[in-house]
């Protein structure tokens, strides 16, 4: 099956999953098992939705009211919502009864300021922005976007990927959903440096400013001091440039690290030791990256492997899964299915650690 098709057949299944533990009510008994101590929960942009009949990124944002329910919901499901460093102490030491959610914020997009900020505030909730040094600067390239633009903006495309020619046609909303999905897996699966030639080509094809794309969408230095000086943020580092770290040769990877967190803690004028892994998927962050943060130092790294947390993880910290609030799945009753762990335990296998 090819990525794209596993990609639509998994959300497909997760349908059929959620509508089958909420007929059945098996979450609910699974809880026990499946919860494990808590959650890292992982949010992208949280803005107003646009409208946009074609949004292939809309699983990486969520509304204001959105996040609202959400923090409402995990306080109603008897989650306490802790800030980072508090919940790693209660994996190392798990004595508390109540479950416990941290809450995640990746990328350092502008509209977390505008419109996440107040809400955590009103309501009290600590969190962490994981901030892309390059973003902040206006230089690294959000390529993800980039592609989408080129798909809305071109009504056909012709691509050599890996050595073949492909054509694609963009015409219709559903070509356009087609095509970038397509393009996406056919992209993500190449060489990192490869992929982001090839996005530059169709992004110059579509007029896309690249630079006041990322300006535009990221904050600049003085909107991150101005959150980190809230008692409520942790800033935590998520590379120089955005890239797949297991793409890359292992210097590169380390100087990603070290690089982007010194320039944070410059910046910030105290330690920063926790990291995000940039896409953060099984093919771009690996056993090889673990083990670097660990030596680098970082007292945690999270992942985008879905799952819960278990006292196990207190032994793999640099490789710690995250529950992504999904912007296709806006509904509470979806994230109350969520935060039992039992999608996780099927998903995963019946395994509660996935660190290989
Ligand atoms: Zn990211």
């Amino acid at each position: 099956m090819s990525s794209a098709r596993a990609a639509a057949f998994k959300q497909q299944m997760i349908g059929a999953g959620f509508s089958l533990f909420r007929a059945t009510g098996a979450h609910r008994l699974a809880a026990r098992m499946t919860r494990g101590l808590g959650a890292i929960l992982m949010f992208h942009h949280v803005r107003p939705w646009n409208g946009n009949a074609f949004a292939p990124n809309r699983l990486l944002e969520i509304t204001p009211e959105y996040l609202s329910e959400v923090i409402d919901t995990l306080r109603s499901e008897g989650f306490e919502i802790v800030s980072l460093d508090e919940g790693l102490a209660r994996l190392a030491n798990p004595s508390h009864a109540a479950p416990f959610a941290v809450m995640t914020f990746d990328d350092g997009y502008r509209d977390n300021l505008q419109y996440a900020w107040p809400v955590l505030g009103a309501k009290n909730v600590p969190f962490t922005l994981y901030i892309t040094t390059g973003f902040a600067e206006g230089v690294a390239r959000l390529w993800w976007l980039e592609l989408e633009l080129a798909v809305r903006y071109l009504p056909h495309i012709e691509l050599a990927i890996g050595g073949k020619n492909h054509v694609f046609d963009c015409r219709t909303l559903e070509e356009k959903a087609e095509s970038f999905n397509r393009l996406y897996w056919l992209l993500r699966v190449q060489p990192e440096e490869e992929m982001l030639i090839a996005i530059e080509y169709l992004a110059q094809k579509a007029d896309i400013d690249q630079r006041a794309l990322t300006q535009s969408l990221c904050m600049n230095w003085d909107e991150i001091l101005q959150m980190a000086a809230d008692p409520l943020c942790t800033i935590g580092v998520h590379t120089l440039t955005h890239s797949m770290l297991a793409h890359r040769r292992i210097d590169f990877a380390r100087h990603e690290l070290f690089e982007s967190r010194r320039i944070i803690e410059s910046k910030l004028g105290k330690p920063a030791t926790h990291l995000a892994w940039p896409v953060g998927d099984p093919a771009s962050a690996g056993v090889r990256e673990f083990k670097l943060a660990a030596d680098l130092g970082f007292a945690s790294a999270v992942t985008t492997r879905p799952g819960m947390l278990f006292p196990d993880h207190a032994q793999h910290l640099t490789a710690l899964p995250r529950l992504s609030v999904n912007g296709n799945w806006q509904d509470r009753r979806y994230l109350e299915v969520l935060l039992t762990g039992a999608p996780f335990a099927v998903w995963n296998k019946g395994r509660r650690v996935n660190v290989g």
